[in-house]
């Protein structure tokens, strides 16, 4: 027989304890945002360093907060990349602003669990107003219905399962054993996370057909009317087209407006991949390069990229949320609400769902449509400027056109043979990451390995795309010295 006896002490923090070390991290948080700039952006660290340092064990007693909060200064925020660094250029940059960061503080604290309308009415109703206002701010039609997923590759996920539903055969209570094969469509620069859905929907990675890119990136909508019309005569069902408007490796932009007429021809799905690019149709001057996407099944667009949200938060839209609903509506006895609200949790895999349309409320009003339209312009400008640059000096070139704010270039000194280039630009990058001052991350487009600068953090100004140029020139300076022996490039073009 085992006796009760009392815990040390039971319950949550006390709130005095807790508005005593709440100012403490909000004031850590407030000079963390004043200071980034100082810190290196990617840590100077060697993968197993932080783990070592972190206990193997758990505490078995209580501890202090400033203990944790102390740990948290100084071994954690030492060991992160700094998203936040105004010299952050690299992949996509996801930066968090101010009002993102206090309204992610205050979904944290309401700790609501929007499954179903009655769980949470207020996130239920503020995530579908909130992206009204998104889908109006990038100019999409109110016909699109938004929902909001953790991420681009989530939201794509559902997207083709949508699709997969559309496609009239009996695949929700049948499987896909026994079916014919389903083919997907996307050209060859697609993100990864189009031929990810194909395998998790057990579409198969050999039925996505990657469509060749043209010399600007952009999709070729004659091999893919081709490709359809060749899986069509050979029994196979075409059911989805993924295009892309900012592709991830050099933002090109797929004729979607073509895409649109031929899915609506084929009677095929189209869902519009504009993780990165979607926020810079908040821009009418940049609609253009949006031309089609209100044609679209489904929108996939980032907030957490272009738009000032701390990760995670991505906005999915359709002109068919039905479509979504009848592919993932299931809803068991203890899940019945006897409202007929709509229910988040019918839109999608997950049950819970955590509250992330208040950040993104939170960001869209502290800034509005003009301060959001004045940013985006500012990285806009400041990137031709980085481009402008680069197509001035004799020692680089740019690698493919930069539509938005993401420019690809490469060094390409005269004297250097090209079979040399990419091992001298791979030098490139290592050394002026390593100076922890600024990130760039790269890409191999047409056969060059490139370097990719994306401007779109909230916090860099042109100084620091200059500061980032002087440094790169400075680099390769440095590679093409002479050190005793035989210079860098010259060992570069022995191919050492
Ligand atoms: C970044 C990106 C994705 C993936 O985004 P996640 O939110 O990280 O899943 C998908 N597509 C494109 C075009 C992207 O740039």
């Amino acid at each position: 027989m085992t006796e009760f006896t009392a815990p040390l002490r039971t319950g949550d923090m006390p709130v005095p304890e807790f508005r005593e070390n709440g100012r403490a991290v909000l004031e850590w948080i407030a000079s963390y945002l004043d200071s980034v700039g100082d810190r290196p952006v990617l840590p100077p660290v060697r993968p197993g360093d932080i783990l070592n340092r972190l206990p193997a064990e758990m505490p078995e007693k209580p501890e202090p907060f400033d203990a944790i909060l102390g740990d948290f200064d100084g071994l954690i925020a030492p060991g992160v990349t700094h998203w936040n660094h105004p010299g952050f250029f690299a992949y996509f940059p996801s930066c968090a602003s101010g009002p993102g960061i206090l309204g992610e503080f205050l979904a944290a604290a309401l700790g609501v669990n929007a499954m179903l309308w009655r769980t949470s009415p207020a996130a239920t109703e503020l995530e579908r107003r909130v992206l009204e206002w998104l889908a109006g701010l990038v100019g999409l039609p109110g016909t699109f219905r938004g929902i909001l997923y953790d991420t681009a590759s989530v939201s794509t996920l559902h997207a083709i399962a949508a699709a997969r539903e559309a496609c009239g055969l009996p695949l929700r209570t049948e499987g896909l054993a026994g079916s014919r094969p389903l083919n997907l469509y996307a050209s060859e620069l697609a993100h990864s996370s189009v031929e990810k859905a194909a395998i998790c929907l057990g579409v198969g990675s050999s039925n996505l057909r990657k469509i060749p890119a043209d010399e600007l990136g952009r999709m070729d909508a004659g091999a893919l009317a081709a490709e359809i019309r060749r899986d069509r005569s050979e029994g196979r069902v075409p059911f989805c087209v993924v295009a892309t408007i900012g592709t991830t490796s050099v933002t090109s932009v797929d004729p979607v407006k073509e895409i649109a007429g031929l899915c609506r021809s084929e009677n095929l799905w189209l869902h519009v991949d504009a993780a990165y690019a979607g926020a810079a149709a908040a821009l009418p001057e940049l609609r253009d390069r949006f031309d089609g996407w209100d044609q679209a099944d489904s929108i996939v667009l980032n907030p957490h990229k272009w738009l000032f949200t701390p990760m995670d938060c991505s906005a999915f839209f359709t002109r068919r949320p039905e479509v979504l609903r009848a592919a993932f509506s299931l809803v068991p006895e203890y899940l019945k609400s006897g409202e007929d609200e709509d229910n988040l949790m019918d839109y999608g895999i997950q049950l819970g769902r955590r509250f992330r349309a208040l950040k993104l409320w939170f960001v869209l009003r502290y800034f509005g449509r003009e301060g959001i339209q004045a940013r985006l312009r500012e990285h806009i400008r400041i990137a031709r400027h980085f481009a402008g640059w680069v197509d001035e000096h004799p020692d680089f070139e740019r690698t493919a056109p930069a539509p938005f704010s993401t420019v690809c270039f490469r060094a390409a000194p005269e004297g250097v043979p090209e079979e040399s280039l990419d091992e001298l630009n791979r030098r490139l990058l290592d050394s002026v990451n390593g100076t922890g001052e600024i990130l760039l991350s790269h890409t191999r487009y047409r056969g060059q390995f490139c370097l990719r600068l994306s401007v779109g953090n909230i916090r860099t100004e042109e100084r620091h795309a200059h500061d980032a140029w002087a440094l790169i020139q400075h680099a390769l300076t440095k590679l093409k010295g002479t050190a005793p022996g035989a210079g860098a490039i010259e060992r570069s073009a022995a191919g050492s």
